[in-house]
């Protein structure tokens, strides 16, 4: 229980990667402020589930992360609950896939928004109480993406490329203050992000479904597999143990090989 009386604040945890990190978290004894869209059923659910399995308070902001003053708020309120955000996990993302000539600007910005900016507006507010406290751990769910690109994916890229970038520059402030801010970027993990993106990229690529999973994502990971959203989390874990305090400003591949191709 590395985590106990601390509290970690994923974004996007209503689902796929950021709620196995919630979970995981959680089973380290931190409490949980879960974050992201969906059925308010299910989110309930999921909230109440982590409470129960895991013996820790979590709650559950509906926080739009394209929205400057909601992501202030939801760290304020967070503040205001727990005292403090000692763990602070940057995963809401989400994907559009078209050629660039035809990429809608406003989803050009959403991505920006949503993948990249929302990582800073949490960092501006949850780093003071981090640095009152002497302690902290900023974990940013990059993406393959962040090191290398995939066409008809530019806005997703520019937003993963800019992240590894902010996250660089935090370590390097941060690095004094017991603070460390490092990056996870997997290859495709099997999650309903993955999923959604897969008729855009047949219409894009003129390709059947089957087609697009071994010939387009699984082509790119060396190991043939998905990567499993428990393993992100597994890592997420880890990064926040004392094991891992001399790791800041690092870009963690967990992509079965793919960008060492
Ligand atoms: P997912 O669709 O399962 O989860 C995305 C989460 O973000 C959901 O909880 C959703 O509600 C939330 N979200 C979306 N827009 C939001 C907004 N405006 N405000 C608040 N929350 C919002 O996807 P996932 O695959 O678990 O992706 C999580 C992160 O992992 C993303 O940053 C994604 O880019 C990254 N990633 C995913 C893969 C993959 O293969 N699945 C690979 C590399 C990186």
């Amino acid at each position: 229980m590395t985590l106990k009386t601390k509290t970690a604040l994923v974004t996007g945890s209503t689902s796929g990667i950021g709620l196995a990190i919630a979970r995981a978290l959680a089973a380290e004894g931190a409490n949980i402020v879960l974050n992201g869209f969906g059925d308010a059923d299910a989110i309930e659910s999921a909230r109440v589930g982590i409470e129960g399995t895991y013996g820790v308070e979590a709650r559950y902001s509906a926080a739009d992360m394209s929205k400057p003053e909601a992501v202030a708020a939801m760290v304020r309120e967070a503040n205001e609950a727990f005292g403090s955000v000692d763990v602070l996990v940057n995963n809401a993302g989400i994907q559009f896939v078209s050629p660039i000539e035809e990429f809608p600007a406003d989803k050009w910005e959403q991505i920006i928004a949503i993948n990249l900016s929302s990582a800073f507006h949490t960092m501006h507010a949850a780093i003071p109480g981090m640095k009152a406290k002497g302690w902290g751990r900023i974990i940013n769910t990059a993406s393959a993406h962040s090191l290398v690109a995939s066409p008809f994916k530019s806005a997703y890229v520019a937003a993963k490329h800019g992240i590894a970038g902010l996250s660089k520059a935090a370590a390097l402030e941060l690095a004094p203050h017991r603070i460390t801010v490092n990056c996870i970027s997997p290859g495709y993990v099997w999650t309903p992000l993955v999923e959604a993106q897969i008729p855009d990229t047949m219409k894009a690529r003129g390709l059947t479904k089957e087609q697009v999973i071994e010939d387009v994502m699984l082509k790119a990971q060396p190991t043939k597999e998905f990567v499993t959203v428990d393993q992100v989390a597994a890592l997420a874990v880890f990064l926040c143990s004392d094991a891992a305090s001399q790791i800041t400003g690092a870009n963690i591949s967990m992509d079965g090989g793919w960008t060492a191709q």
